[in-house]
């Protein structure tokens, strides 16, 4: 594969762009993940709450791909915080699927109103400890949640998954995730859609120079600026193009450009008032 390997702060490494599948449809995540395996990826990020970790888990057993060049994620959501129901969700989650081990788990959100965070993390450190999950992380935690983590526990994250696109670089978590060794997983890396990034000079010049398409202009950015990323979409095209981009670099002035499209936007839910 050209996907390059990030090495994490636990000895583990994942690759650095992979297949997203929220919004993905559970009668269609089967198929739909038989695409993404087929043009070539081999990390996929789902999680409880987006309904098809069994879609996910069929597509794997069908591919017949040896285990050990996969890397799975999904998260433990928010209705299963605590101690016991981390243990349990976890099996299910394992269960749905059909793995023997977990490559990477995730808290989906911090949920800061159930104050369980901290105990939730504690649990992960124990299944950590079994081997059943190799690696164990975050997403949507702001530095002042990571801040307290690093404090009352022992385990540093390996991720933290946030959103992260041009409009939304959330410096201030990203700095204190380069400080501690924690990786910056990009969700929404595309924007979602959810306003106009495809048709901005900054990225359509970019594309236009290097003979590529303004989404892959984006992945690029991201890559460059050294995240994790795994942008969605239903379509086997789009797919394709989404990891064919290993043929060309930015240049510095390029990347600078698009890091200045920074204004604030997030397009989903601030981490301190989802619950
Ligand atoms: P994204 O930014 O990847 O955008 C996906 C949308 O972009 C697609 O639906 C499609 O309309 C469009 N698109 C994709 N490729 C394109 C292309 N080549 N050309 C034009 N348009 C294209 O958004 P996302 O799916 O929300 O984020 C990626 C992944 O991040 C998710 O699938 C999920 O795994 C993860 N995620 C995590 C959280 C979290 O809370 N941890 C939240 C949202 C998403």
């Amino acid at each position: 594969s050209l996907v390059p390997r990030v090495q994490l702060n636990d000895g583990q490494s994942i690759p650095q762009l992979g297949f997203g599948v929220f919004k993905v449809d559970p009668d269609e995540t089967q198929r739909i993940v038989r695409d993404a395996l087929e043009v070539g990826y081999r990390h996929i990020d789902t999680a409880r709450i987006y309904g098809n970790e069994e879609g996910v888990g069929r597509a794997i057993a069908e591919s017949g791909i040896p285990r050990e060049e996969l890397y799975i994620t999904t998260k433990l959501w928010n209705d299963d915080q605590g101690t016991q129901s981390v243990l349990d969700a976890f099996d299910r989650s394992l269960e749905r699927l059909g793995l023997e081990y977990l490559d990477l788990y995730l808290i989906h959100w911090p949920t800061p109103a159930r104050d369980r965070y901290v105990e939730t993390w504690k649990a992960f450190e124990q299944l950590r400890e079994t081997g059943r999950v190799r690696s164990i992380g975050v997403s949507n935690f702001l530095r002042h949640h990571l801040e307290r983590l690093l404090d009352e526990t022992d385990v540093v994250p390996v991720v933290d998954q946030i959103e992260l696109h041009p409009a939304h670089q959330q410096p201030e978590t990203t700095t204190f995730a380069d400080e501690h060794g924690i990786r910056i997983e990009a969700w929404g890396p595309l924007g979602q859609g959810k306003y106009p990034l495809f048709e901005l000079p900054e990225v359509t010049e970019a594309a236009s120079a290097h003979g590529k398409t303004p989404a892959q202009v984006v992945i690029r950015w991201h890559l460059q600026r050294g995240h994790i990323l795994f942008p969605k979409s239903n379509r086997r095209e789009r797919m394709a193009e989404n990891l064919d981009v290993f043929d060309f670099e930015l240049t510095e002035a390029e990347v600078d450009a698009i890091t200045g499209l920074e204004r604030e936007g997030r397009v989903s839910a601030h981490p301190d008032e989802f619950n």
